[in-house]
């Protein structure tokens, strides 16, 4: 079994003032190595939620969660975070990139928390490399307020490989970015999944879960369809017939 993701009926309720709210309901999943999913469903069916389990920054209250062969559904503070540095990586909507640092500092980050036997020259050329990865090598001095929305989502995606991780998580990766640089982004997750990489990403548009291989649909905290893509995008191709980028954008 080459399971990357196995949830077995997974719950999730808050319990604040007022009604509980289930959010996650029995769901159970299991995703492989070598996947790349889509979630999807409307504002408030429990996609966030979802993804901040597992992506070990919450807990179930509910059912077990198996992180690449790992029971990590009842982990301490100081586990979870050992766990999302080695094995995870995430991108969000808003980058959350450290905006006085240089890319090249924000992708070397992670690896400081790491236990990786590397000098410092290692790590700046590993870095160096993962920014080459996706094409943001020549943007590696300019700090997060030099870059486009597209730039700073290269960087964050490099930041979110360079420990290696073995499932890479992103929560609507480009809600805040126009078609054509949507399009080079997810152009970027299908590249990384050819070489092998496990991707899970949130998003409410369609335009965007068909570049993925599989879709998974959550209503009211279930899953209520899980199937494979058929005529999948390729952002390749299509990157070829939408018009050129904006010259004044692309002189930046
Ligand atoms: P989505 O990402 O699909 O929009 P969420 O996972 O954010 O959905 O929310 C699912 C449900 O859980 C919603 O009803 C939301 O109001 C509720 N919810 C989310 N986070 C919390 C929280 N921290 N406390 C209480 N209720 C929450
Ligand atoms: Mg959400």
């Amino acid at each position: 079994m080459d399971a990357i993701i196995r949830l077995e009926k997974l719950d999730k309720t808050y319990k604040s003032a007022g009604e509980p709210v289930m959010a996650v309901r029995s769901v159970s999943l299991t995703v492989e190595r070598g996947e790349f999913v889509a979630i999807m469903g409307t504002s408030g069916s429990g996609k966030s939620t979802l993804m901040n389990i597992l992506g070990c920054l919450d807990r179930p209250t509910g059912g077990r969660y198996f992180l690449d062969g790992m029971d990590v559904s009842n982990l301490t503070r100081d586990e979870f975070s050992d766990i999302r540095n080695r094995k995870l990586g995430f991108v969000f909507q808003s980058f959350n990139l450290l905006s006085r640092t240089s890319a090249l500092e924000n992708v070397e980050l992670p690896m400081l928390y790491s236990r990786l036997p590397m000098t410092a020259r290692q790590k700046h050329e590993k870095a160096m490399k993962t920014l080459e990865m996706v094409g943001i090598a020549q943007r590696a001095d300019h700090t997060p307020n030099q870059l486009s929305g597209g730039q700073q989502q290269r960087v964050a995606i490099a930041r979110a490989l360079i420990n290696d991780p073995v499932l890479f998580l992103a929560d609507e990766p480009t809600g805040n970015l126009d078609t054509r640089t949507s399009v080079e982004i997810l152009g970027i997750f299908q590249r990384l999944n050819e070489q092998g990489i496990t991707i899970l990403m949130v998003t409410h548009e369609n335009d965007v879960a068909r570049f993925a291989k599989r879709v998974v649909v959550m209503r009211d905290g279930r899953i209520v369809s899980d199937r494979l893509v058929e005529n999948r995008s390729n952002a390749e191709e299509e990157l070829r017939s939408l018009p050129a980028e904006d010259p004044l954008a692309a002189a930046q």
